[in-house]
């Protein structure tokens, strides 16, 4: 099972931190949920996702690429050193849902 491509986090230290909401791991990582399509920071407040279900991605591009959407709540795609701009993917982010849009 292929989790990190291209930096030293095993799974299962991401899946700890995650666990814990380790604020350390904040912007070095972030996780891909195979049952929700959704991808969140470690300090995400959702619930914990069962490890299998998880793929860990050192950047919010990565996991983008591979199909998940950033998690509404922690906005892993605008977080401090993980800001997607950098990685030359800019423009195509939807805007942030309207109050009518949100509510409805
Ligand atoms: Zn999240």
């Amino acid at each position: 099972m292929r989790y990190i491509r291209d930096m030293n986090l095993a799974p299962d230290v991401c899946y700890q931190a995650l666990a814990s909401r380790d604020h350390r791991f904040d912007g070095q990582f972030v996780v891909g949920v195979t049952s929700t399509g959704i991808y969140c920071r470690p300090i995400c407040r959702v619930r914990c996702p069962k490890l299998d279900h998880c793929r860990f991605f050192v950047h919010p591009a990565a996991a983008e690429r591979a199909g998940f959407r950033p998690c509404l709540r922690c906005r892993p795609e605008l977080a401090p050193g993980l800001a997607i701009q950098a990685a030359g993917i800019a423009s195509d982010i939807p805007p942030a849902l309207s109050e009518e849009e949100a509510s409805s």
